[in-house]
């Protein structure tokens, strides 16, 4: 489910959770309006620790990958 316009998003990426104690799995959802949407599962701290990063330098940084077509390595 789009933040943005409420679309069914419909591409989503497992992403590394790598260095998230605490994090069992993050997906990443890009919408067709450019949307970037994220779910997490794990420990509710964890997940709220991660999603606080968000509103930080990671959200500027997936947002850039997705917009420019690049694609990005999961590892
Ligand atoms: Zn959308």
């Amino acid at each position: 489910m789009c933040n943005g316009c409420g679309a069914d998003v419909t591409t989503i990426h497992p992403v590394s959770t790598r260095g998230l104690a605490g994090v069992e799995a993050i997906w990443l959802g890009q919408c067709d309006c450019g949307q970037t949407t994220f779910a997490a599962s794990g420990k509710p701290e964890a997940v709220q620790a991660f999603f606080d990063a968000l509103g930080s330098d990671t959200e500027l940084t997936l947002g850039s990958q997705s917009r420019d077509g690049s694609r990005h390595e999961i590892s």
